[in-house]
């Protein structure tokens, strides 16, 4: 475990919250909670520690250990981590994939905010997406994620689409038979995805692709995405990646994965501290920490 050195130490009075995921450079949970809990007056730090996969166990025993109030979980370990958790609740027992653990009691409790956060994200276009066919790129822990928000928010069909297709399948089978919405999937090649993603209502990306430092790719290009559509980016580094510039050529309504950052990182403050988190302060330190980056 290495402890991300862009950040001062706490002291001692303070209770510790962290980051544990690989690689962890790109993140800006540290400043966004850090600035939450600055402004509220709150002694609670916030600390991103990168871990391999062999020492995945260990941290999360050392956290507990260190009696943390709880930490969030990042690429790539949001499912592998379930094994080593006493419970499971709300949207993360039902995909099966944690992103906010609460330590309480010596208990470690999985939740998962990404849900809100795609939900909140997706609000300003509610009723657009009721009804609405939507194309998943991934079949990782952000896109069971997207899955569970689209169905909530009442999308018709999904249509998940990812390099491993066996992947993208085992999605599409679990949402079809535990959520009960329609669902396929697709093996991914430049050729198919630019075939079929134009009639989409909702396209979101729950790959890496695009996210700092190899920013300059996309899966799609704006003659694959239709005006009118709605694109989200779950990559929220850079801000306006290749992918949300292409859809904003193409006259599409676009979302940042800024905005689901904040919104689950919202969530998670609400889970660890009981208290309405300052949803602005939040942004702003994400925007200004995204700023290092450029
Ligand atoms: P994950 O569980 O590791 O899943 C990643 C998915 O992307 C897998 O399906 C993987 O395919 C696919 N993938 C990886 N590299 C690829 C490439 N070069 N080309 C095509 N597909 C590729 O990760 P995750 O937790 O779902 O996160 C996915 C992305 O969303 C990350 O960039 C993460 O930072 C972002 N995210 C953002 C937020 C937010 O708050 N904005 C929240 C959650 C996630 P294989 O299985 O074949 O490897």
């Amino acid at each position: 475990m290495s402890l991300n050195m862009t950040q001062k130490g706490p002291d001692n009075k303070k209770k510790l919250v962290g980051l544990i995921g690989r690689p962890v450079k790109h993140s800006v949970s540290s400043d966004v909670h850090n600035a939450a809990f600055n402004y509220l007056n709150l002694e609670y730090f916030y600390i991103a520690f990168e871990v391999k996969e062999d020492a995945l166990r260990s941290a999360v025993i050392g956290l507990k250990a260190l009696e943390a109030t709880g930490f969030n979980v990042t690429i790539p370990y949001k499912q592998k981590v379930v094994k080593f958790l006493d419970k499971l609740v709300d949207d993360a027992r039902t995909i099966k994939a944690v992103n906010t653990v609460v330590i309480k009691k010596g208990k470690m409790i999985g939740y998962n905010t990404d849900v809100p956060g795609v939900i909140n994200a997706l609000i300003p276009y509610k009723d657009m997406l009721s009804g609405c066919d939507a194309l998943i790129l991934g079949a990782g822990g952000g896109a069971s994620a997207a899955a569970l928000a689209l169905a909530k928010l009442g999308c018709n069909r999904i249509t998940f689409v990812s390099r491993t297709p066996s992947k993208a399948r085992r999605l599409a089978d679990f949402f079809k038979q535990r959520i009960k919405i329609s669902t396929d999937s697709l093996g991914l090649s430049a050729s198919n995805l630019s075939n079929i993603a134009k009639p989409y209502g909702i396209i979101i990306n729950a790959t890496p692709v695009g996210m700092w430092p190899n920013s300059d790719s996309s899966l799609l290009r704006r003659e694959h995405i239709r005006s009118g559509s709605i694109v989200m980016d779950m990559v929220y580094n850079p801000i306006e990646t290749v992918l949300l510039k292409e859809a904003r050529l193409a006259g599409a309504f676009c979302v940042s994965g800024l905005d689901m950052l904040v919104f689950q990182a919202a969530e998670s403050f609400r889970l660890w501290t009981s208290l309405e988190p300052p949803i602005e302060v939040m942004k702003r330190a994400a925007i200004e920490a995204l700023g290092r980056f450029s």
